[in-house]
């Protein structure tokens, strides 16, 4: 089984994955924990590349190709694997994201983006997605207090961007509702926790 986490930063997937992961363990399957862009060396490497402050000037057509060679590293080495050895993946941003940020974000449009996940993957969906909704400026504000090392980037990158990436996942969701949950990230964090895990005991009732 595939799950994947979308949203904004800011949203709190990190965090909200570090609290379900014992429970899902306690529930008798072998969980496989991970994120994107990175996951496997070749693909933390890229990561790096990408969010290093002195690579802003990568365009946006560049930055998509490096998420999905990323993507695909990831996906061959680390995701397939575990899913064929019957594990439970449950990974922070997949294809989704490209979409929302790279697509609307990036205003690159959603056709070429899909084309490209789809390359990457050979077509590979999650089973669920978790998409952690959050209005932008509580999103910001949040980063802000919480992660001074990336206000920088996210000063440059504007909240307008931001907002696109929100209007981009919730045009997603609209368009794929039986794979998504929507989840209201705007809530504290032990609450967004229990919904989240909600709603991945309600899809697969163990
Ligand atoms: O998920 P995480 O916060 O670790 O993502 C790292 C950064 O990469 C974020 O700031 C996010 O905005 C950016 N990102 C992006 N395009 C993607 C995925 C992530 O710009 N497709
Ligand atoms: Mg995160």
């Amino acid at each position: 089984i595939l799950i994947t986490l979308e949203g904004p930063d800011g949203a709190g997937k990190t965090s909200v994955l570090k609290n379900i992961l014992p429970e899902l363990e306690k529930m008798n399957q072998e969980v496989v924990a991970t994120r994107e862009p990175g996951g496997v060396r070749i693909a933390e490497e890229i990561r790096q590349i990408i969010l290093s402050p002195e690579n802003r000037e990568i365009d946006s057509k560049t930055e998509l190709m490096l998420f999905a060679a990323a993507r695909r590293l990831h996906m061959q080495e680390k995701m397939l694997p575990a899913l064929r050895e019957g594990k439970l993946v449950i990974v922070d941003r997949f294809i989704d994201s490209s979409v929302a940020y790279q697509g609307y974000g990036r205003d690159l449009g959603v056709e070429v983006v899909h084309w490209l996940n789809e390359f990457a993957t050979d077509g590979l969906k999650p089973d669920l997605t978790l998409y952690f909704d959050i209005d932008t400026d509580i999103a910001l504000a949040r980063i802000m207090k919480n992660r001074s090392e990336e206000v920088n980037r996210l000063d440059l990158e504007r909240a307008e961007m931001h907002r696109k990436v929100r209007q981009g996942y919730l045009e997603i969701v609209a368009k794929e509702p039986e794979r998504f949950v929507k989840i209201d990230a705007s809530q504290s964090l032990e609450k967004v926790t229990v919904d989240a895990l909600m709603a991945i005991k309600e899809r697969f009732n163990s």
